[in-house]
């Protein structure tokens, strides 16, 4: 997107001439759009359930749902599933915008990566055994220790792993697996066997709210902000994040983190 400006030359009462500028404002109107469309995004993600609460809490104060307990019931359970909604969006919503303004402080230290994944492989037992899915380790050897925020490092995996358990069907398999780059920083992948995602969507999938399937996300409790953090996250401690995935076979997310010393490369 090119801005003209044109500033014609005067002299007397005479135009001799004009002065165009020529302005590039394709990075402007990008980030512009991108600001306008992340207040709607917000303002209908934070309508929706509350739209759901408030009718939900009509039938039962006006439509008599009251005087039948199993109906009231499931009022009251489908009420409190978009409350915590809510507060899931609004807790990723703060994430967020604390990492945007560089307000939280990374308390870097230097892990071991195979500790770290082998805790987060841990929180998703249950729910893995629950699916019947094969949650696997590899870690490859030697793997330097990297320098990192433990609790930031917890938080993309429990975003990464939590997608991979949501996406993948019943008695599929999720890797993890980690290895070091020939520059030292560490590579750790989060492999499904998953409905993968289409090749158009790729490009857009660590946008804020971008998903593939807003019914699917919104029906397994996503809030549509898990990669957006994930990435923030890896960035700000100096590394990258990508995703490759085929619809109907699976996805692998990969992110690279520095290790405690750099390391020369020969
Ligand atoms: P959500 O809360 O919707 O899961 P995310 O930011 O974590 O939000 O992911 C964005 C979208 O990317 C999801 O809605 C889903 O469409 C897609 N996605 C993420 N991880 C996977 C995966 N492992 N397999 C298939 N689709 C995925």
């Amino acid at each position: 997107i090119v801005k003209l400006t044109f500033t014609p030359i005067r002299r007397s009462e005479e135009t001799v001439g004009l002065i165009t500028v020529l302005q590039d404002v394709t990075e402007e109107e990008k980030l512009d759009r991108q600001r306008k469309e992340f207040v709607a995004n917000v303002s209908h993600e934070l309508r929706t359930p509350l739209t759901t609460i408030k009718s939900y809490l009509e039938a039962l104060d006006e439509g008599g749902a009251m005087e039948d307990p199993e109906l009231a019931a499931r009022f009251l359970r489908v009420t409190r599933q978009e409350s915590e909604r809510m507060t899931r969006l609004i807790h990723d919503l703060l994430q967020l915008s604390r990492l945007d303004s560089r307000k939280i402080r990374f308390n870097r230290q230097p892990l071991a990566v195979g500790e770290v994944l082998s805790d987060a492989a841990d929180r998703f037992t249950v729910q893995c055994e629950q699916k019947e899915i094969d949650l696997r380790l590899h870690l490859s050897d030697p793997l330097p220790r990297i320098y990192a925020d433990r609790d930031q490092l917890d938080q993309v995996l429990d975003n990464l792993m939590s997608n991979a358990v949501k996406y993948t069907p019943e008695g599929k398999s999720i890797t993890v697996t980690a290895r070091r780059r020939f520059d030292g920083f560490v590579i750790i992948a989060v492999s499904d066997t998953g409905i993968g995602i289409p090749k158009k969507d790729l490009d857009r999938i660590f946008e804020r709210f971008y998903r593939v399937d807003k019914a699917r996300s919104r029906s397994m409790g996503g809030t549509g902000l898990g990669l957006a953090i994930a990435k923030e996250i890896v960035e700000t401690h100096g590394g990258k994040i990508t995703m490759d995935s085929r619809y109907g076979f699976g996805t692998t997310v990969r992110f690279t983190l520095p290790p405690c010393e750099p390391e020369v490369v020969r």
